[in-house]
């Protein structure tokens, strides 16, 4: 858990318009907080800066009042779930979610490892399928693998780029029940991005709305469906 704190934070690649454009926002420790905004408006941008896998122009991002604009990813300890899984093909699905752990740095002893994969197996219900390649799941099923992958680390927060837009109505209903009582159970902060309405409405304590770059509005689900 961690309180996350941005603090007028610019992108720009090359010349042109900031990307993000001076957003300001300070969320709280265990906060779920959508990010939405049409195409282009810097979403990705801003969790990819967060995560620190795209450099910071200007302005400060915190992370439980530390300074982390120049942190490596991985001393950040932030999980990211991406749009399109990024799960590698050739390991199981055991393998996958174990993935971060099993990095040089990490040092997490053989069996902890084991018991952690296990315990993120129960939570996302994946335990018949921890020996099958992702070639040979569904996609709500790779999705959950996604969500494993970041579960298991016990990061700091979750970042999450548009996880279910690949996926049925359905499935996208069930995935999105399963996302806020993972969230709630664990109670660890969230970044999330959509264009999904009803997840937008339903996920988040707070809504962000992006719009250029620049932050349009921050309100709870019911003060924006209360408005005018
Ligand atoms: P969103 O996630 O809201 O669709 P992005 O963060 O992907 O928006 O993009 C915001 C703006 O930054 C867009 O104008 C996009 O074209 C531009 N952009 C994103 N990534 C790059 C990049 N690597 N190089 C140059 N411009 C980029
Ligand atoms: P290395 O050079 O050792 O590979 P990096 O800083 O380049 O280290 O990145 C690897 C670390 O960053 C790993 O701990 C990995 O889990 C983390 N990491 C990389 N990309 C992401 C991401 N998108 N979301 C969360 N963590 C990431």
């Amino acid at each position: 858990m961690a309180r996350i704190e941005l603090k007028n934070i610019v992108k720009k690649y090359g010349d042109g318009f900031p990307a993000v454009n001076d957003v300001s926002l300070d969320i709280a420790d265990g906060e779920f907080v959508i990010l939405v905004g049409p195409s282009g408006c810097g979403k990705s941008t801003l969790l990819r800066m967060i995560v620190g896998l795209e450099d910071i122009t200007d302005g400060d991002l915190l992370i439980d009042g530390k300074r982390v604009n120049d942190l490596a990813p991985r001393d950040r300890d932030l999980a990211m779930v991406f749009q399109n899984y990024a799960l590698y093909p050739h390991l199981t699905v055991g393998e996958n979610i174990a993935f971060p752990l099993r990095l040089n740095h990490s040092k997490v002893p053989e069996s902890e490892i084991r018991e952690r994969v296990q315990r993120a197996a129960d939570m996302l219900e994946l335990h018949e399928h921890l020996d099958r390649k992702p070639a040979n799941l569904s996609g709500g099923q790779r999705q959950r693998v996604a969500m494993g992958r970041a579960i298991v680390r016990d990061a700091k927060a979750f970042l999450f780029d548009e996880p279910l837009s690949n996926l049925d109505a359905k499935l996208r209903g069930q995935m999105r029940t399963e996302i806020a009582r993972m969230q709630r159970s664990l109670a660890t902060t969230t970044v999330y991005v959509t264009h999904d309405q009803t997840e937008a409405m339903t996920l988040g304590d707070r809504v962000a709305v992006l719009r250029k770059g620049v932050l349009q509005q921050v309100a709870s689900p019911r003060e924006l469906y209360e408005q005018p």
